[in-house]
């Protein structure tokens, strides 16, 4: 029964490790902050080829004020990271 969820467990663990490789974020910081957002539930939405956004997040629950642009080359990327993180704690509740 331990081994059943292990193995599940990996599995899990390797189909999202598949999904960030599609398209990952130059930028360390950001890119963490992209994987936080994910983690708690958060939808990446591809913006194409128009404009500098590198993609979109938005909550899953719809709220039109959680979601945000992610530029490809902010001027401070670990400003931009921290902006991420406080609205995907918006959504959590984390933060008010
Ligand atoms: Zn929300």
């Amino acid at each position: 029964m331990v081994l059943l969820t292990l193995v599940n467990k990996t599995i899990s663990l390797d189909l999202k490790e598949y999904g960030f490789s599609m398209k990952k974020h130059p930028n360390k910081h950001i890119r963490e902050a992209i994987e936080y957002a994910v983690e708690n539930g958060w939808d990446i939405v591809e913006t194409g080829k128009s404009g500098h956004a590198f993609c979109r997040l938005k909550c899953i629950l719809g709220h039109a004020e959680h979601q945000m642009s992610i530029w490809s080359t902010p001027k401070d990327p670990e400003t931009h990271a921290k902006q991420i993180l406080r609205k995907v704690k918006q959504c959590t509740g984390d933060e008010q």
